[in-house]
Formats: C-alpha cells, sequence, structure tokens
C-alpha cells in the first residue's frame, strides 16, 4: 500500500484543468491509497467555511467520495487556506493536523510541514503570518461579511505580489538552520513539505547524521506527488 502526499493545488475556478486532475487523482489513485495527506494551498484562497463558492463546493464533495469509500485524508493549513476549520473537516471527513507534525510512515519517523515556518529570512512575512494565526485575528476576519472578506484578499494578495517582486528568490526559500533546528527538535532525520514550488530532494548534514528534505511541487503545469511505501518515498510528477 502506498500513502500520497500533495500541497500546492492552489485550486480555482480560474484553474480548471487543475481541478480536473485533482478530482481524477481523487476517483483514481487515490482510492488505492493507505492515506492522503493535503500539506496545505489545496485552494487558492479560503474566505471561510461558509463561503458558498460552488467550484470548492464540488471539490469538497469530491474529497468526501474518497474518505466514504474509506481512505483516511489529513489536511494541512497552507498560507492560502488556513481559514480551513470545522465545517469544512465535518462536510469532506478530512483530519486536520497541526503544523508541523511526526508521523511513523513504514517505521520511519517524517516530520510533515507546509513548509512557510521555514522561510525565516522572510521577516515580513512571518510577521504577516503571526498575524493571520492568531485565533482572535481569524475571529474577527470570519465575524466579516464576504464581500469584506473578498475585498480584504485581493488586497493582501495585491500586498503579496509586491513583496514577492521586492524580494530574493533566497529570501523565500526555507532558511537552513530553521530547516535544520526543527530536524533537531523534533528528532527526525527526514522531512517533507511544499509552499516553496522547488519539488527536490535535499541532504542536509546534521552533524552527527544525513537527513533528507524532500519538497512538493505544485500543481501549476503538472501535478507533484510523494508516493511512499515500504521502500521508501517517491518524489514524482503527474503529467496532464
Ligand atoms: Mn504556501
Amino acid at each position: 500500500m502506498t500513502t500520497l502526499f500533495i500541497s500546492d493545488l492552489h485550486l480555482e475556478a480560474n484553474r480548471p484543468e487543475i481541478g480536473k486532475q485533482f478530482l481524477s487523482f481523487l476517483d483514481g489513485e487515490a482510492r488505492d491509497a493507505e492515506a492522503l495527506y493535503i500539506l496545505g494551498d489545496l485552494f487558492e484562497i479560503w474566505l471561510g467555511d461558509d463561503d458558498p463558492n460552488l467550484y470548492y463546493t464540488g471539490i469538497k464533495v469530491a474529497i468526501r467520495r474518497l474518505t466514504d469509500s474509506g481512505v483516511p485524508v489529513f489536511f494541512m493549513h497552507g498560507n492560502r487556506d488556513f481559514l480551513i476549520g470545522k465545517i469544512f473537516s465535518n462536510e469532506t471527513g478530512v483530519e486536520i493536523l497541526n503544523d508541523p507534525v511526526i508521523v511513523d510512515l513504514y517505521g520511519q519517523s517524517v516530520l510533515l510541514s507546509h513548509g512557510d515556518t521555514l522561510c525565516t529570512d522572510d521577516i515580513q512575512y512571518q510577521k504577516i503570518r503571526t498575524m493571520t494565526r492568531n485565533p482572535d485575528w481569524q475571529a474577527m476576519m470570519l465575524a466579516k461579511s464576504l464581500e469584506e472578506r473578498i475585498a480584504f484578499s485581493v488586497q493582501a494578495r495585491k500586498d503579496s505580489m509586491t513583496h514577492n517582486s521586492s524580494v530574493g528568490a533566497e529570501i523565500m526559500d526555507v532558511n537552513l538552520e530553521a530547516v535544520v533546528s526543527m530536524l533537531r527538535k523534533f528528532g527526525t532525520s527526514i522531512m517533507l513539505h511544499g509552499h516553496t514550488h522547488r519539488p527536490d530532494i535535499h541532504n542536509i548534514d546534521l552533524g552527527n547524521q544525513l537527513a533528507t528534505r524532500i519538497v512538493l511541487g505544485d500543481w501549476f503545469e503538472q501535478g507533484s506527488v510523494v508516493r511512499w511505501d515500504e521502500n521508501g518515498p517517491r518524489l514524482e510528477v503527474m503529467i496532464r
């Protein structure tokens, strides 16, 4: 049996080809999986579980089909869909995970994260992250009308694009010290995350041992998946 990992699909009605690929993945390969882990940014934007967005409703129904078929599905928040909450979880049957979390995969202890907390060089982003993950801030945001939330998200997106084009590519990647300290803190030698859209497998020297950092890619041009079984992980693309 294989455990599947994906992240950074950035689903939205304007990118229907990603959704199509995701739906055939859910109704195909994922049906035979031991479990599916979605490591954040499944959606381009999540305004709250009360958003009546019909496109997202279709996605939720498809995820429900998978969990109803008996495949456990786990979700970790990304920086786009951090407002996903209990209602989404109840509707889809998905279990929401903390970030980071340690899971046991075929006898190996693996750290899972969305990955944005590792990008510590981007100080401005980390400030915004701290603010938007505060439960009080989230309650304040969710109490606003949908129109107000849309206006806020449009502005936040503009600000983010301005910021991202002003900082270097290095700044927006993970910080090696942050990676090392997270691995040491949790006592693991293998981690898997998304967020940076730089699919790769990195070896990290922890001094006393070698560690591995696997990075999932986004789904803009093709699917990206980690297939993990008793032989270990494989980072692979899914052409569409
Ligand atoms: Mn992200």
